[in-house]
């Protein structure tokens, strides 16, 4: 069956790739970029790049504009409605830094963490490190075999000890979403706070923060075809009354002594110093985009991918899928097959896909593996790419069998 992507032409890279004898699979740690993107930032500097907020002159005012409007965009992407704020970060990691230093007053020792097996180092490692320093534990959740958080297991380890949930919406390793809002709606009933890292989820679909009821919702820009260096950091105004300061300087700050100062409420209080203003105004043009595509349409065309990534996978002898993806997004191992020299004859052939541990290393161990090769599509891809994936695989697979 052969499947075109109307979208690809939006994508000048994707054409550029293809000229470097490259077919780009590696969507899921970071996406292309649309033309439309790349016009919006070329646009703030050739025409006169300035600082946000404070400035008074007219190029102040309109970069100002610029990223106050991405910021509204960014609150419909998710319907945030009036429920919230949404705080620009770097990226998700540094939005779930953010909420870790921020939120460290709310733990006593004793109190609970609750993450999943599943979880990128991103919503791990903040939360371990939170945990040492506040004597609380990290509760783990675990997976059922189709590599989903066990929501039984969930329901007896969610307890009245729990302080914060923060799970994944979308595994980057096993492509399978997770049941955020039965979590969510076990965690709320403990009264804990809730932490959902979208940085796989917002990809794929549109979700609603309100109808998901998180406290926390975050993003990257770059995996959602938006600039890299720029997050998006969703708070409900009662969680976010909660958070506390923990970046200081310009911007944040409302008024300032030499012993003291006090700071702005969220957004701004939570965005000290220069934020990353082309990057902002990337996304902006890069949710204009996206609004204008058939959301419908990608629907289709994603599911179609993924089917047709998942059947050749399975067609081949020994590959074993990790989890059972919903997305196009699959990671795989081969029976008899050195996941590493496989890798290396895939890269040989121009395939750019990903091998390794995902960033997910207790996962990973966890499934008593080294690492796994993982194919993750965009909207841009199309039958063709999968085609020479599944080619250079079958000559790979013959020279190492
Ligand atoms: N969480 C998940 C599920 C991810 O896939 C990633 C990126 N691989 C991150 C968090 C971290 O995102 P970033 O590197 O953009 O901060």
């Amino acid at each position: 069956m052969s499947l075109i992507s109307p979208w690809r032409a939006d994508f000048p890279a994707l054409d550029a790739l293809q000229r470097q004898g490259q077919t780009y699979l590696d969507s899921a740690a970071t996406a292309q970029k649309p033309q439309a993107l790349i016009d919006a930032m070329a646009h703030y500097y050739a025409n006169g790049a300035a600082n946000v907020h404070r400035a008074q002159h007219l190029p102040g005012a309109m970069a100002t504009q610029a990223f106050e409007d991405t910021r509204r965009k960014a609150g419909e992407w998710l319907n945030a409605g009036d429920s919230g704020h949404v705080v620009f970060t770097h990226g998700t990691t540094s939005a779930l830094n953010l909420l870790a230093y921020g939120l460290e007053h709310l733990f006593e020792a004793g109190d609970e963490i609750v993450i999943s097996a599943l979880e990128h180092h991103a919503n791990l490692l903040p939360w371990q490190q939170l945990a040492k320093r506040r004597q609380a534990r990290l509760v783990v959740l675990p997976l059922t075999t189709q590599g989903v958080i066990d929501l039984d297991a969930a329901a007896t380890l969610i307890s009245s000890r729990t302080r914060l949930l923060a799970v994944g919406q979308l595994s980057n390793v096993l492509g399978t979403w997770q049941p955020v809002a039965q979590l969510i709606a076990l965690a709320r009933a403990q009264g804990a706070l809730t932490v959902i890292d979208g940085a796989q989820g917002v990809v794929h679909g549109r979700h609603d923060v309100q109808a998901m009821h998180c406290d926390f919702y975050v993003f990257s820009g770059h995996k959602l075809y938006g600039p890299d260096g720029v997050g998006v950091l969703f708070g409900r105004h009662q969680a976010l009354a909660q958070l506390r300061h923990w970046q200081f300087g310009g911007e944040m700050v409302l008024q300032a002594g030499y012993l003291d100062a006090t700071f702005r409420p969220a957004p701004l209080g939570f965005e000290a110093g220069t934020p990353p203003i082309s990057a902002v105004i990337g996304l902006g043009a890069t949710f204009d985009y996206l609004n204008d595509v058939n959301q419908t349409a990608v629907a289709e065309h994603e599911a179609r991918l993924h089917d047709l990534l998942c059947a050749g996978l399975l067609l081949r002898e020994g590959v074993r899928l990790l989890g059972d993806p919903s997305v196009a997004l699959a990671s795989f191992v081969i029976e008899g097959v050195h996941n590493a020299d496989l890798a290396h004859l895939l890269t040989e052939q121009g395939i750019a896909v990903r091998a390794g541990h995902h960033c997910a290393i207790p996962l990973i161990s966890s499934l008593g593996l080294a690492g796994a090769i993982r194919v993750s599509l965009g909207l841009y891809n199309d039958s063709e790419d999968l085609a020479h994936f599944f080619n250079a695989l079958d000559q790979a697979l013959e020279l190492l069998r």
